[in-house]
Protein backbone atom coordinates (compact mmCIF):
# COMPACT_ATOMS: atom_id res chain seq x y z
CA UNK A 1 0.00 0.00 0.00
CA UNK A 2 1.12 3.59 -1.21
CA UNK A 3 -0.39 6.11 2.16
CA UNK A 4 -0.23 9.65 0.91
CA UNK A 5 -2.84 10.89 3.29
CA UNK A 6 -1.15 11.71 6.34
CA UNK A 7 -3.07 14.96 6.77
CA UNK A 8 -5.76 12.42 7.57
CA UNK A 9 -4.03 10.84 10.01
CA UNK A 10 -0.15 8.92 10.24
CA UNK A 11 1.13 5.48 10.99
CA UNK A 12 2.59 4.93 14.39
CA UNK A 13 5.43 3.57 14.30
CA UNK A 14 7.00 0.58 16.92
CA UNK A 15 8.74 2.77 18.86
CA UNK A 16 5.68 4.63 19.95
CA UNK A 17 2.95 1.85 20.31
CA UNK A 18 6.01 -0.09 22.15
CA UNK A 19 5.79 2.92 24.82
CA UNK A 20 2.05 2.78 25.11
CA UNK A 21 2.15 -1.19 25.59
CA UNK A 22 4.52 -0.89 28.27
CA UNK A 23 2.00 1.64 30.09
CA UNK A 24 -1.33 -0.17 29.34
CA UNK A 25 0.63 -3.74 30.84
CA UNK A 26 2.88 -2.80 33.14
CA UNK A 27 3.00 1.18 33.89
CA UNK A 28 -0.59 1.18 34.42
CA UNK A 29 -0.87 2.83 37.41
CA UNK A 30 -3.38 5.95 38.18
CA UNK A 31 -1.72 9.12 38.78
CA UNK A 32 -3.96 9.91 41.44
CA UNK A 33 -2.68 6.97 42.98
CA UNK A 34 -1.01 7.18 46.15
CA UNK A 35 1.00 4.35 46.10
CA UNK A 36 4.21 3.66 44.20
CA UNK A 37 2.54 1.98 40.92
CA UNK A 38 0.51 5.49 41.02
CA UNK A 39 3.07 8.08 41.78
CA UNK A 40 5.19 6.49 39.19
CA UNK A 41 2.57 7.11 36.36
CA UNK A 42 1.92 10.69 37.92
CA UNK A 43 5.69 11.67 37.05
CA UNK A 44 5.98 9.64 33.68
CA UNK A 45 2.61 11.82 32.65
CA UNK A 46 5.02 14.81 34.41
CA UNK A 47 7.89 13.99 32.06
CA UNK A 48 5.88 13.32 28.76
CA UNK A 49 4.47 16.75 29.25
CA UNK A 50 7.59 18.28 29.47
CA UNK A 51 8.67 16.27 25.83
CA UNK A 52 5.37 17.63 23.85
CA UNK A 53 5.82 21.42 25.40
CA UNK A 54 9.40 21.03 24.55
CA UNK A 55 7.83 19.97 20.78
CA UNK A 56 6.11 23.06 21.08
CA UNK A 57 8.37 25.14 22.73
CA UNK A 58 6.39 26.26 25.48
CA UNK A 59 7.26 25.66 29.72
CA UNK A 60 4.97 22.15 30.56
CA UNK A 61 2.90 23.75 32.74
CA UNK A 62 1.25 25.78 29.55
CA UNK A 63 -0.22 22.57 28.42
CA UNK A 64 -3.31 20.59 28.95
CA UNK A 65 -3.67 17.27 27.42
CA UNK A 66 -7.19 16.74 25.70
CA UNK A 67 -8.76 14.23 23.48
CA UNK A 68 -7.88 15.36 20.22
CA UNK A 69 -7.95 18.31 18.35
CA UNK A 70 -11.49 18.99 17.96
CA UNK A 71 -11.40 19.15 22.03
CA UNK A 72 -8.83 21.51 21.77
CA UNK A 73 -10.41 23.61 19.29
CA UNK A 74 -14.02 23.66 21.11
CA UNK A 75 -12.40 24.13 24.36
CA UNK A 76 -9.86 27.38 22.86
CA UNK A 77 -13.05 28.52 21.87
CA UNK A 78 -15.12 28.50 24.74
CA UNK A 79 -12.10 29.35 26.92
CA UNK A 80 -11.50 32.62 25.32
CA UNK A 81 -15.23 33.74 24.74
CA UNK A 82 -15.72 33.10 28.24
CA UNK A 83 -12.66 35.35 29.33
CA UNK A 84 -13.13 38.22 27.16
CA UNK A 85 -17.00 38.36 28.15
CA UNK A 86 -17.40 41.52 29.03
CA UNK A 87 -15.02 42.70 26.15
CA UNK A 88 -17.42 41.89 23.57
CA UNK A 89 -19.10 39.44 21.49
CA UNK A 90 -17.54 39.54 18.15
CA UNK A 91 -15.60 36.55 16.86
CA UNK A 92 -12.94 37.07 13.73
CA UNK A 93 -12.36 33.23 11.73
CA UNK A 94 -11.62 31.71 8.53
CA UNK A 95 -13.94 30.61 6.23
CA UNK A 96 -11.64 27.36 5.91
CA UNK A 97 -11.20 26.72 9.38
CA UNK A 98 -11.51 22.85 10.33
CA UNK A 99 -14.98 22.28 11.25
CA UNK A 100 -13.77 22.13 14.94
CA UNK A 101 -13.78 25.56 14.47
CA UNK A 102 -15.98 26.31 12.30
CA UNK A 103 -19.29 24.42 14.16
CA UNK A 104 -18.26 26.20 17.54
CA UNK A 105 -18.36 29.52 15.94
CA UNK A 106 -22.34 28.09 14.52
CA UNK A 107 -23.01 27.50 18.23
CA UNK A 108 -21.44 30.67 19.00
CA UNK A 109 -23.96 32.49 17.08
CA UNK A 110 -26.98 31.13 18.39
CA UNK A 111 -25.63 31.91 21.74
CA UNK A 112 -25.65 36.05 20.27
CA UNK A 113 -22.39 36.10 19.36
CA UNK A 114 -20.94 37.56 15.98
CA UNK A 115 -18.66 36.03 13.50
CA UNK A 116 -16.56 37.60 10.58
CA UNK A 117 -15.76 34.65 8.38
CA UNK A 118 -13.09 35.78 6.42
CA UNK A 119 -12.62 34.54 3.39
CA UNK A 120 -9.41 33.49 0.92
CA UNK A 121 -7.90 34.70 -2.48
CA UNK A 122 -8.13 31.86 -5.26
CA UNK A 123 -4.84 30.83 -4.04
CA UNK A 124 -5.95 29.78 -0.28
CA UNK A 125 -4.32 32.72 1.67
CA UNK A 126 -5.69 35.48 3.54
CA UNK A 127 -3.31 38.19 4.73
CA UNK A 128 -2.79 39.33 8.40
CA UNK A 129 -3.93 42.72 7.28
CA UNK A 130 -7.60 41.16 6.45
CA UNK A 131 -8.09 39.46 9.35
CA UNK A 132 -6.45 42.88 11.70
CA UNK A 133 -9.11 44.82 9.15
CA UNK A 134 -11.87 42.78 10.46
CA UNK A 135 -10.90 43.13 14.12
CA UNK A 136 -13.18 45.64 16.13
CA UNK A 137 -12.94 46.87 19.69
CA UNK A 138 -15.80 44.37 20.89
CA UNK A 139 -13.57 41.67 19.14
CA UNK A 140 -13.16 38.88 22.57
CA UNK A 141 -11.28 36.27 19.61
CA UNK A 142 -9.70 35.81 16.73
CA UNK A 143 -9.20 32.16 15.72
CA UNK A 144 -6.95 31.77 12.73
CA UNK A 145 -5.43 28.45 11.47
CA UNK A 146 -1.51 27.99 11.55
CA UNK A 147 -1.91 25.41 8.28
CA UNK A 148 -5.04 24.87 6.40
CA UNK A 149 -5.78 21.02 6.30
CA UNK A 150 -6.75 21.07 2.65
CA UNK A 151 -4.60 23.52 0.89
CA UNK A 152 -1.44 23.38 2.71
CA UNK A 153 -1.45 27.16 2.98
CA UNK A 154 0.24 28.89 5.54
CA UNK A 155 -1.33 32.04 7.29
CA UNK A 156 0.63 34.77 9.33
CA UNK A 157 -0.54 33.87 12.86
CA UNK A 158 2.84 35.95 14.05
CA UNK A 159 2.02 38.81 12.21
CA UNK A 160 -1.65 38.88 12.99
CA UNK A 161 -0.59 38.51 16.89
CA UNK A 162 1.41 41.44 16.34
CA UNK A 163 -1.04 43.64 15.06
CA UNK A 164 -3.32 42.38 17.55
CA UNK A 165 -1.27 43.54 20.21
CA UNK A 166 -0.87 47.13 18.51
CA UNK A 167 -4.01 48.00 18.08
CA UNK A 168 -6.53 45.27 19.76
CA UNK A 169 -4.01 44.56 22.97
CA UNK A 170 -7.24 42.41 24.98
CA UNK A 171 -8.56 40.41 21.85
CA UNK A 172 -7.42 36.87 22.53
CA UNK A 173 -5.55 35.17 19.41
CA UNK A 174 -6.46 31.12 18.93
CA UNK A 175 -4.73 29.47 16.31
CA UNK A 176 -5.63 25.62 15.44
CA UNK A 177 -1.88 23.82 14.85
CA UNK A 178 -3.30 20.48 14.27
CA UNK A 179 -1.63 20.50 10.76
CA UNK A 180 1.32 22.51 11.71
CA UNK A 181 2.56 21.42 14.75
CA UNK A 182 6.15 19.23 13.80
CA UNK A 183 5.40 20.12 9.68
CA UNK A 184 6.69 23.88 9.89
CA UNK A 185 8.81 25.36 12.45
CA UNK A 186 7.25 27.21 15.08
CA UNK A 187 8.01 27.66 18.62
CA UNK A 188 4.83 28.81 20.95
CA UNK A 189 6.89 31.07 23.05
CA UNK A 190 7.54 33.22 19.87
CA UNK A 191 4.45 32.70 17.50
CA UNK A 192 2.31 35.01 20.14
CA UNK A 193 -0.92 32.95 19.85
CA UNK A 194 -2.77 32.66 22.93
CA UNK A 195 -3.92 29.07 22.44
CA UNK A 196 -2.65 26.84 19.92
CA UNK A 197 -4.28 23.19 19.86
CA UNK A 198 -2.39 20.22 18.92
CA UNK A 199 -3.59 16.76 17.78
CA UNK A 200 -0.99 13.76 18.34
CA UNK A 201 -2.22 11.61 15.13
CA UNK A 202 -1.16 14.09 12.50
CA UNK A 203 2.44 13.66 13.95
CA UNK A 204 2.80 9.52 14.47
CA UNK A 205 1.20 9.66 17.14
CA UNK A 206 -2.09 7.75 18.39
CA UNK A 207 -5.59 8.81 18.03
CA UNK A 208 -7.20 10.49 20.75
CA UNK A 209 -4.75 12.42 22.39
CA UNK A 210 -4.26 15.95 21.86
CA UNK A 211 -3.65 19.44 23.48
CA UNK A 212 -4.27 22.52 24.11
CA UNK A 213 -1.32 25.33 24.88
CA UNK A 214 -2.82 27.85 26.84
CA UNK A 215 -0.54 31.08 27.14
CA UNK A 216 0.15 33.64 30.19
CA UNK A 217 -2.86 35.98 29.30
CA UNK A 218 -5.10 32.96 29.32
CA UNK A 219 -5.68 34.06 32.97
CA UNK A 220 -9.90 33.19 34.00
CA UNK A 221 -9.58 29.63 32.00
CA UNK A 222 -13.46 28.00 32.57
CA UNK A 223 -12.40 24.42 33.55
CA UNK A 224 -13.87 22.29 30.38
CA UNK A 225 -14.84 19.47 32.65
CA UNK A 226 -15.26 19.70 36.11
CA UNK A 227 -14.42 16.92 38.41
CA UNK A 228 -11.33 15.29 40.02
CA UNK A 229 -8.96 18.46 39.23
CA UNK A 230 -6.59 16.74 36.24
CA UNK A 231 -4.86 18.84 34.26
CA UNK A 232 -4.28 21.27 36.87
CA UNK A 233 -8.00 21.52 37.75
CA UNK A 234 -8.88 22.80 33.88
CA UNK A 235 -9.91 19.15 32.64
CA UNK A 236 -10.83 16.34 34.81
CA UNK A 237 -10.85 12.91 34.21
CA UNK A 238 -7.96 10.16 34.82
CA UNK A 239 -5.47 10.81 32.74
CA UNK A 240 -4.96 8.69 29.26
CA UNK A 241 -1.68 7.61 30.36
CA UNK A 242 -0.68 5.21 27.45
CA UNK A 243 -2.11 8.01 25.23
CA UNK A 244 0.08 10.44 26.62
CA UNK A 245 2.67 8.25 26.49
CA UNK A 246 2.25 7.58 22.65
CA UNK A 247 2.07 11.36 21.95
CA UNK A 248 5.30 12.02 23.73
CA UNK A 249 7.12 9.58 22.24
CA UNK A 250 5.90 10.36 18.71
CA UNK A 251 7.01 13.82 19.26
CA UNK A 252 10.27 13.12 20.54
CA UNK A 253 10.63 10.62 17.06
CA UNK A 254 9.21 13.15 14.86
CA UNK A 255 11.69 16.30 16.37
CA UNK A 256 14.53 14.73 15.86
CA UNK A 257 16.79 16.30 13.49
CA UNK A 258 13.27 18.02 12.31
CA UNK A 259 14.82 20.44 9.77
CA UNK A 260 15.81 17.20 7.51
CA UNK A 261 12.53 15.93 7.59
CA UNK A 262 10.98 18.96 6.60
CA UNK A 263 13.27 19.86 3.69
CA UNK A 264 12.91 16.11 2.86
CA UNK A 265 9.20 16.43 2.91
CA UNK A 266 9.23 19.65 0.88
CA UNK A 267 11.05 18.22 -1.97
CA UNK A 268 9.28 15.04 -2.04
CA UNK A 269 6.66 17.66 -2.68
CA UNK A 270 8.12 19.81 -5.01
CA UNK A 271 8.87 16.36 -7.36
CA UNK A 272 5.49 15.55 -6.93
CA UNK A 273 4.03 18.91 -8.20
CA UNK A 274 6.70 18.20 -11.25
CA UNK A 275 5.46 14.96 -12.00
CA UNK A 276 1.55 15.68 -11.57
CA UNK A 277 2.00 18.92 -13.64
CA UNK A 278 2.97 16.24 -16.55
CA UNK A 279 -0.59 14.42 -16.23
CA UNK A 280 -3.36 16.77 -18.98
CA UNK A 281 -5.16 19.33 -17.57
CA UNK A 282 -3.76 18.97 -14.26
CA UNK A 283 -4.20 22.42 -12.21
CA UNK A 284 -2.22 22.79 -8.88
CA UNK A 285 -4.84 24.40 -6.30
CA UNK A 286 -3.56 27.16 -3.64
CA UNK A 287 0.07 28.70 -2.84
CA UNK A 288 0.52 26.08 0.08
CA UNK A 289 3.53 26.70 1.62
CA UNK A 290 3.51 23.36 4.10
CA UNK A 291 5.72 20.90 2.94
CA UNK A 292 3.15 17.96 3.56
CA UNK A 293 -0.01 19.50 1.90
CA UNK A 294 -0.46 19.28 -1.98
CA UNK A 295 -3.80 20.00 -3.09
CA UNK A 296 -4.49 19.33 -7.28
CA UNK A 297 -7.32 19.36 -9.62
CA UNK A 298 -8.06 16.91 -12.93
CA UNK A 299 -10.84 19.10 -14.06
CA UNK A 300 -13.89 17.14 -15.34
CA UNK A 301 -12.46 14.06 -13.15
CA UNK A 302 -14.66 13.69 -9.96
CA UNK A 303 -12.50 13.85 -7.04
CA UNK A 304 -14.30 10.93 -5.43
CA UNK A 305 -14.58 8.12 -8.55
CA UNK A 306 -10.19 9.31 -8.83
CA UNK A 307 -9.53 8.47 -5.02
CA UNK A 308 -11.58 5.08 -5.25
CA UNK A 309 -9.95 4.35 -8.09
CA UNK A 310 -6.68 5.03 -6.87
CA UNK A 311 -7.89 3.25 -3.52
CA UNK A 312 -8.41 -0.08 -5.86
CA UNK A 313 -4.47 0.52 -6.57
CA UNK A 314 -3.27 0.35 -3.18
CA UNK A 315 -3.18 4.32 -3.27
CA UNK A 316 -4.19 6.57 -0.31
CA UNK A 317 -4.90 9.92 -1.13
CA UNK A 318 -8.16 12.20 -0.28
CA UNK A 319 -10.59 14.19 -1.87
CA UNK A 320 -9.76 17.34 -0.35
CA UNK A 321 -10.93 16.91 3.36
CA UNK A 322 -13.12 13.93 2.43
CA UNK A 323 -15.88 15.42 -0.31
CA UNK A 324 -19.12 15.98 1.59
CA UNK A 325 -21.54 13.90 -0.37
CA UNK A 326 -20.46 14.63 -3.79
CA UNK A 327 -20.16 18.44 -3.13
CA UNK A 328 -16.75 20.39 -2.90
CA UNK A 329 -15.64 20.60 0.53
CA UNK A 330 -16.37 24.35 2.15
CA UNK A 331 -12.54 25.05 1.77
CA UNK A 332 -12.58 24.23 -1.91
CA UNK A 333 -15.98 25.89 -2.39
CA UNK A 334 -14.17 28.96 -1.02
CA UNK A 335 -11.52 29.18 -3.36
CA UNK A 336 -14.78 30.11 -5.75
CA UNK A 337 -12.46 27.81 -8.40
CA UNK A 338 -14.43 26.78 -11.66
CA UNK A 339 -17.13 24.13 -11.04
CA UNK A 340 -14.84 21.57 -13.00
CA UNK A 341 -11.86 22.39 -11.06
CA UNK A 342 -13.64 22.19 -8.10
CA UNK A 343 -15.05 18.58 -8.51
CA UNK A 344 -12.08 17.38 -9.13
CA UNK A 345 -9.71 18.43 -6.20
CA UNK A 346 -7.54 15.59 -4.20
CA UNK A 347 -4.70 16.26 -1.61
CA UNK A 348 -1.75 14.06 -1.45
CA UNK A 349 -0.07 14.46 2.23
CA UNK A 350 3.09 13.13 2.92
CA UNK A 351 4.91 12.38 5.67
CA UNK A 352 8.89 11.48 6.35
CA UNK A 353 8.50 8.10 5.36
CA UNK A 354 7.60 8.76 1.54
CA UNK A 355 9.88 8.47 -1.18
CA UNK A 356 9.98 9.12 -5.07
CA UNK A 357 8.91 5.76 -5.98
CA UNK A 358 5.33 6.76 -3.74
CA UNK A 359 5.00 9.39 -5.60
CA UNK A 360 5.53 8.23 -9.11
CA UNK A 361 3.13 5.28 -8.82
CA UNK A 362 0.72 8.03 -7.62
CA UNK A 363 1.13 9.69 -10.49
CA UNK A 364 1.39 6.86 -13.18
CA UNK A 365 -2.23 6.16 -11.53
CA UNK A 366 -3.50 9.35 -12.04
CA UNK A 367 -2.71 9.45 -15.63
CA UNK A 368 -3.84 6.27 -16.37
CA UNK A 369 -7.16 7.53 -14.81
CA UNK A 370 -6.99 10.29 -17.21
CA UNK A 371 -6.26 7.92 -20.16
CA UNK A 372 -8.92 5.25 -19.28
CA UNK A 373 -12.25 7.93 -18.26
CA UNK A 374 -13.43 10.66 -20.72
CA UNK A 375 -14.08 13.99 -18.63
CA UNK A 376 -17.30 14.83 -17.24
CA UNK A 377 -18.77 17.97 -18.81
N1 LIG B 1 -7.96 20.82 12.93
C1 LIG B 1 -7.40 20.47 11.78
C2 LIG B 1 -6.78 21.51 10.93
C3 LIG B 1 -7.42 19.13 11.37
O1 LIG B 1 -6.87 18.79 10.19
C4 LIG B 1 -8.03 18.17 12.19
C5 LIG B 1 -8.12 16.75 11.78
O2 LIG B 1 -8.20 16.42 10.62
C6 LIG B 1 -8.59 18.60 13.41
C7 LIG B 1 -8.54 19.92 13.75
C8 LIG B 1 -9.25 17.62 14.34
O3 LIG B 1 -8.31 16.85 15.02
P1 LIG B 1 -8.75 15.45 15.68
O4 LIG B 1 -8.91 14.48 14.57
O5 LIG B 1 -7.62 15.10 16.61
O6 LIG B 1 -10.01 15.72 16.42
Amino acid sequence: MIYLDHAATTPVPRAVADAMYAVLTGEYGNPSSQYTLGQTAKKDVARWRETVAGALGCPADRLRFTSCGTEGDNWALEAACWQNRHLGRHIVTTAVEHSAVLEPCLWLERQGFEVTRLAPDQNGEIPAEQVLAAVRPDTALVSVMLVNNETGCVFPVREIAEGLAARNPKTLLHTDAVQGFLKIPFRADALGADLITLSAHKIGGPKGIGALYLGSRMRNVKPLLAGGGQEGGLRSGTEATAQIAGFAKAAELRAANLGEKLERMAELKAYAKERLSGIPGLVLIGRGAAPHILAVSLPGYPSQNIVSDLSEKGICISAGSACHRGKPSHVVAALKLPGRVAAGVIRLSFGPENTRADVDACADALAEHVRARFPML
